[in-house]
């Protein structure tokens, strides 16, 4: 489903992300981990069309996002088209990002009615129903000031899969929560997982990346160092930096 292909990314001299190869098949569930400033955020970035990079390709269902090439030459693509292609990943970050002043239900309609255009009822039923899915359904009205972290994240949540990406991308939604939260929205993406979501995610929870992944990808610099089944890689690290990294996060 996801094709990223030596993809080079600066932030003005410094080279963050510098030449990453990965594949995520369809509902496929990777973890990125690894040490703070390594890249893993830059690169969901990219695939969320949230970041423009210099170099590499990154193809989604066949598509390549956000660039066109012609006459040998790469080309950003318009407003349009990059909305397009954006709305064909649902994102979920670290600092919930909802609207304060609209309730549960308001901020998973609010996509559904601006972006796929569905008439109020329709809009309404699809996000009853997706909230219903992550454990809010007697929360659809409170506002998020009403809600506590967890039930925050479980609507942002919602609100990405609400949108039926093809890929979600989920950036470390966990930081931000008490430890006591932390538990139901691992176990919501679990169910998402469990249901064929084809999840991308970058974390700092190594039980839970070891209990949902497929596929964990290591990353070190700006590369990705090693990666495997969450076997291989929490029970035979190769490489001495994965076996410090893992010591150091436990
Ligand atoms: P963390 O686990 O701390 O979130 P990360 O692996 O996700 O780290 P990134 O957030 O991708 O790392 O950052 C990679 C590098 O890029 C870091 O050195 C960071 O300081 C730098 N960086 C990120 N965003 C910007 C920006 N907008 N401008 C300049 N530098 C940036």
């Amino acid at each position: 489903l996801l094709q990223i292909r030596a993809l080079h990314k600066h932030f003005g001299k410094t080279e963050v992300l510098k030449g990453v190869d990965l594949d995520v098949q369809e509902k496929e569930v990777v973890s990125i981990i690894g040490s703070s400033g390594s890249g893993k955020t830059t690169l969901l970035r990219c695939v969320n069309l949230m970041e423009e990079f210099e170099d590499g390709e990154v193809l989604l269902d066949g598509e390549s996002i956000g660039y066109r090439v012609s006459g040998g030459r790469r080309h950003r693509l318009g407003d349009r088209e990059l909305s397009r292609q954006r709305s064909m990943t649902g994102m979920v970050f670290q600092s919930f990002n909802l609207f304060p002043h609209l309730s549960a239900i308001g901020n998973v309609m609010l996509g559904l009615r601006k972006v796929k255009r569905l008439p109020k009822d329709e809009a309404r039923s699809i996000a009853e129903s997706w909230l219903r899915r992550v454990g809010l359904g007697e929360r659809m009205d409170n506002h998020p000031s009403q809600l506590s972290g967890g039930q925050q994240q479980r609507v942002a949540i919602a609100r990405a899969l609400a949108m039926n990406p093809k890929l979600v991308l989920l950036d470390e939604i966990t930081s931000a929560l008490d430890p006591e939260l932390v538990q139901e929205v691992l176990a919501t993406v679990k169910s998402l997982a469990s249901e064929g979501a084809t999840l991308l995610l970058v974390t700092h929870e190594m039980r839970f990346a070891r209990d949902v992944s497929h596929r964990i990808v290591f990353m070190e610099k700006g590369r990705i160092a090693e990666q495997g089944t969450p076997a291989e890689i929490f029970g035979s690290p190769k490489s001495a930096r994965l076996t410090e990294f893992l010591g150091n996060a436990r």
